[in-house]
């Protein structure tokens, strides 16, 4: 193989001919910095200039491509009239219009009583055919460049089509054959093309749309440069550690003082992290199940078999109040075991966090409980063996590997999520990470009762509502979140607002978009101190805090969330052991689908099934809800259509793994850009 072939398409577009300075800023704007950007980024569509036709066969409006005798040329030389060209063929006559143009070109390009080639936009102007300033003019013997059928790029601002056009011609024409990393069985077998003839067709013509056997080809190499990171990455992570022993002594005093039972779920979890807790090769997990799942105590006892074997372990969340909960919940838990626990967020007091840190690294903190202030430089433990990750979604592969880098070689890493993730997708997210689920509830846990309401009807609801305030119970009323505008957010919160506190005078608080982090934080403690019943809010309120005494949640507009922010949504509430209610309030005429998806909210409260469901539902090009997911990090799969390609490669990578050849395979991982995160460079 050629190295230096390969390295073409890496190169920087800069270094192509007539790519200067000016247009590579504009090619950097549309994210085409490599040569390979040039290669990916496939016409959208096609303009089909292959057919000459008859100047008595034109079609108004349309793009089409002539060919005719120069007659004539007028250079009227008059302010803003146009320079024309009369030209001929058997059947009829036109004029070429030109703006702006200079008479030395168009002497050149249009000798009078010799043929040419025009391809542009016919208009009819004063009861005569016209191309105004036409898109290609040549001579006969350079018709080839013309006459065909003309690739669309998508392109921005600044970039010349035909420019940009020449460019990837030159790019396409130039490309180096590349010794396919698929065997040729494997593409005959599976509908795909070879990896070359892919490129060559996606270019020269409009059918890269979804189906055809080369786009599937691309789709495929993307889904498996995706697995092959993950894949890569988990090698990386899973390294030998230094196995950490303990009796459980500590988890089984704690096990006994709680007033529930686990769940069997919760049982199956604690000891498949236990086990890679025990194990000689670095943990790597995630932990899924839905909000209430009772994920949050099986990471405490996990963190107690740690810290008996003599490890300081961490614990981080995404915002100080749910930390804090954390920290609270610690503090019970681990009552009267003479475990050490802190609280660091970027809000401690300098010198509490002066102590904090000193403690860390004498190792005096046995768990310390906080945000990504937990993270910094400057925080050094003496013996970090675990950290757990709460509710960071927003991580992708690389912020994962990370972190598992920074606790150091004896760390175990357990990740905890309630965002559910469709089935067809877990393996693309997170197939770097060993998978442990919560599918079942706590069984204390009533169902939330779901009901939908036609928004004309909510003065239905205040007699409900005013019987929970009564019975003390707290109610959630969630407005979608207008996320383009900050004052329209606040404006139709605040317009429900008024609407309830007529309703409730003072005994509601209102959390929108536009408030800054401290007030909101202000606001959702004063719900949380039971200082106000009813809470207001876009959907600015974090997953997994827990309000045990909130157990109505009501949902306006309920057909503007996704169905898996819906039962996240819903999940905020019927925490403690009362009877939780959710209602969705709907404007009027709702569509088939929408129908169709209230019942399967009604139905399960299974977080995992409803996720498979809102997917099949709404399809990949509408996924509210899943946008920190990272599933939209693919630019050519769709997890629905390409449904079959995401198993197909999942299980070609499981087969191949062992004998990957390296560099056919780094080629395939720099060109989705995925080398960098696993920090590969060179084939
Ligand atoms: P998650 O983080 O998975 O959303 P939490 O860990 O916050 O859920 O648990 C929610 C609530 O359920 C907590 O108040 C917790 O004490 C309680 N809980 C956890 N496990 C059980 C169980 N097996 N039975 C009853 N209640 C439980
Ligand atoms: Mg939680």
């Amino acid at each position: 193989m050629n190295l230096l072939k390969k390295e073409f398409f890496f190169e920087d577009v800069n270094k192509l001919k007539g790519v200067g300075i000016q247009l590579s800023k504009y090619l950097k704007k549309k994210k085409i910095e490599k040569v390979k950007d040039i290669v990916l980024n496939f016409p959208y569509s096609e303009t089909n200039r292959s057919i000459l036709s008859k100047l008595n066969e034109l079609e108004i409006g349309k793009i089409q491509t002539i060919k005719v005798l120069v007659k004539k040329l007028y250079f009227p030389r008059v302010r803003n009239l146009p320079n024309r060209i009369v030209c001929e063929d058997e059947t009829g006559s036109i004029d070429i219009v030109y703006f702006n143009s200079r008479e030395g070109y168009l002497r050149k390009v249009y000798k009078v009583n010799e043929w040419v080639i025009i391809s542009g936009k016919v208009n009819f102007f004063r009861n005569k055919y016209q191309i105004s300033n036409p898109d290609y003019v040549t001579s006969l013997k350079d018709q080839e460049y013309v006459v065909k059928k003309i690739p669309k790029y998508s392109l921005t601002k600044g970039i010349n089509e035909k420019k940009y056009r020449s460019i990837c011609e030159q790019v396409t024409k130039n490309l180096p054959e590349i010794d396919d990393w698929l065997n040729q069985d494997f593409i005959k077998t599976n509908n795909l093309l070879d990896w070359n003839k892919a490129i060559k067709k996606l270019h020269s013509s409009s059918e890269n749309q979804n189906n055809s056997s080369s786009y599937r080809r691309i789709v495929f190499d993307e889904i498996c440069a995706n697995l092959l990171t993950l894949s890569k990455n988990r090698e990386r992570v899973k390294k030998s550690k230094i196995n950490k022993k303990f009796s459980e002594y500590l988890t089984k005093k704690i096990i006994k003082s709680l007033d529930f039972e686990l769940t069997k779920d919760q049982k199956k979890v604690l000891k498949e992290i236990n086990s890679d807790l025990n194990s000689n090769k670095r943990m790597f997990r995630i932990l899924q199940g839905d909000v209430g799942s009772g994920k949050t105590i099986v990471s405490l006892l996990t963190i107690a078999n740690v810290i008996e074997s003599g490890y300081q372990c961490a614990i981080m969340g995404p915002t100080e109040i749910l930390t804090h909960q954390h920290y609270k919940l610690a503090q019970k838990i681990f009552k009267n075991l003479n475990i050490n626990i802190a609280f660091l967020t970027g809000k401690t007091e300098n010198k509490d966090k002066n102590i904090i840190l000193k403690d860390l690294e004498k190792g005096k903190i046995d768990l310390v409980i906080g945000t990504h202030a937990l993270f910094q430089k400057k925080i050094k433990f003496k013996n970090l063996g675990y950290i757990v990750i709460d509710e960071q979604h927003k991580f992708g592969v690389k912020q994962r590997s990370d972190l598992a880098d920074k606790g150091g070689a004896n760390c175990d890493l357990l990740l905890m999520s309630a965002t559910p993730i469709p089935r067809t997708m877990m393996m693309s997210l997170y197939g770097d990470m060993d998978l442990s689920k919560i599918s079942e509830k706590p069984s204390i846990r009533k169902k939330i009762i779901t009901i939908s309401k036609p928004e004309k009807k909510i003065n239905e609801i205040w007699s409900f509502l005013r019987k929970n305030i009564e019975e003390k119970n707290q109610i959630f009323w969630v407005c979608p979140l207008i996320e383009e505008s900050k004052f329209l957010d606040y404006s139709s919160a605040k317009k429900k607002y008024d609407e309830i506190n007529k309703v409730f005078p003072n005994l509601i608080g209102l959390v929108h978009g536009g408030l800054e982090k401290e007030e909101k934080i202000k606001v959702l403690k004063r719900f949380l101190q039971k200082k106000i019943s009813i809470l207001v809010s876009t959907t600015v309120i974090e997953v997994g805090i827990d309000f045990p005494n909130a157990n109505v949640i009501v949902i306006e507009n309920a057909n503007k969330f996704g169905l898996a922010q819906l039962h996240q949504l819903r999940g905020r509430v019927g925490r403690g052991n009362k009877q939780a209610t959710c209602i969705l309030l709907f404007k009027e005429g709702l569509s088939k689908n929408a129908i169709k998806r209230i019942k399967i909210l009604k139905n399960s409260d299974d977080g995992f099934y409803i996720a498979d469901e809102d997917l099949k539902l709404r399809g990949f090009g509408d996924l509210t809800g899943y946008q920190q997911s990272g599933i939209k990090n693919f630019r050519f799969a769709d997890p629905i259509k390409h449904n079959d390609l995401f198993a197909l490669a999942e299980n070609y990578i499981l087969n191949i793994r062992e004998s990957i050849n390296q560099k056919k395979f780094i080629f395939l991982l720099k060109l989705f850009d995925k080398a960098e995160i696993i920090n590969v460079k060179k084939f």
